[in-house]
């Protein structure tokens, strides 16, 4: 039957969000496809404009100019974001911390080529002296969305988070396009439409020693995200240490808790910040989580744990690192 056959996939990549993003579907007419995955991309390049950190004309750069205690109204993707940011936040105890910008510039992770040495421990903890690992961040609702930062040494960045709304926008996207079975994936952060084949989409979580070396295959129902965090995406070696751009918000250096967390659930945005909350707070991160969602971190000695959502998913492929 049709079924059994490999259905005939057509793919689009763009650079966006600083990274390739590629968008694969099966069972459409070229023009049709390519056309739904432009406007997904433009849409993406939209929130990239907006969430930039580095860029002057960001919604996100005009918001950190302002005088800290100031309400500043938000709107557009800025608006959309901060309250789950927040609310991220919250539910991972401050694992996940959306105003590191300045220590993220301190360390030099901001944009590569990065440094050869850390910064001078002074420099961090003046940094958190000034709140930049608090909550420093505030929201109130006046007609529009309001939002403060409180203390001099925070400054928002949405790097842990962007990214996943990105996706679940692009996804909204093709899905308004006629868009009924595809997969987006922006550089680890990934999530279904529909089917392929009549089958789930399968996706690959990778050795975070060995990008071409799989541990375990995942099916990926309609509808759902899968997003993974790593040490290997941003960092520099001094010393015979890895310094990477996975800040924890108590100590303002690195997380030394993992070498990589991968979380999967019904949004990219709320996986994307729990991957990155879940690599600063390791494996007992699993506890705030949700026990019944699906979570993998792989700790600093190499050593694979697997909430019990995500065993019951896990195809494991590694022969060298043990299942968990
Ligand atoms: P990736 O860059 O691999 O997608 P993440 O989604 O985890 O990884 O996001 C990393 C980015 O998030 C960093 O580059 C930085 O901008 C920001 N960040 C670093 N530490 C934290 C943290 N503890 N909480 C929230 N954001 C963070
Ligand atoms: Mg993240
Ligand atoms: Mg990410």
């Amino acid at each position: 039957t049709a079924c059994d056959r490999a259905p005939e996939a057509r793919q689009d990549q763009a650079f966006v969000l600083g990274t390739l993003v590629e968008i694969t579907a099966v069972g459409m007419e070229k023009e049709a496809f390519h056309a739904a995955a432009g406007a997904a991309f433009r849409e993406m390049r939209r929130i990239h404009d907006a969430l930039g950190p580095t860029d002057e004309d960001s919604a996100l750069a005009a918001f950190n100019r302002a005088e800290r205690g100031e309400w500043t109204p938000l709107d557009g993707p800025l608006s959309a974001l901060l309250p789950r940011a927040l609310s991220v936040q919250r539910a991972s105890a401050n694992a996940f911390n959306p105003h590191l910008g300045r220590l993220v510039a301190l360390w030099g992770f901001r944009a590569p080529p990065f440094p050869e040495a850390p910064p001078a421990g002074e420099a961090v903890d003046a940094l958190l002296d000034q709140g930049a690992g608090d909550r420093a961040l505030a929201l109130r609702r006046h007609d529009a969305l309001l939002a403060r930062l409180t203390r001099p040494g925070a400054a928002l960045d949405l790097g842990g988070i962007a990214k996943g709304y990105a996706v679940d926008r692009a996804t909204a996207v093709l899905a308004a396009h006629g868009v009924e079975n595809a997969l987006i994936n922006a550089g680890g952060d990934l999530r279904a439409l529909g089917s392929h084949g009549g089958r789930p989409w399968r996706v690959g979580i990778r050795n975070p020693r060995d990008r071409d070396r799989v541990l375990a295959v995942v099916p990926l129902h309609d509808g759902e995200a899968i997003v993974t965090s790593g040490d290997y995406e941003r960092f520099f070696r001094h010393e015979g240490r890895r310094y990477h751009h996975l800040l924890d918000p108590a100590t303002g250096a690195p997380a030394r808790a993992a070498r990589q967390a991968t979380v999967l659930g019904p949004r990219a945005t709320e996986a994307d910040a729990w991957s990155t909350a879940l690599f600063v707070a390791g494996a007992p991160g699993f506890q705030r989580l949700g026990k019944e969602q699906p979570a993998l971190v792989i700790d600093t000695a190499g050593k694979a744990h697997a909430s019990p959502a995500m065993k019951a998913r896990l195809d494991w492929r590694s022969e060298e690192v043990a299942a968990p």
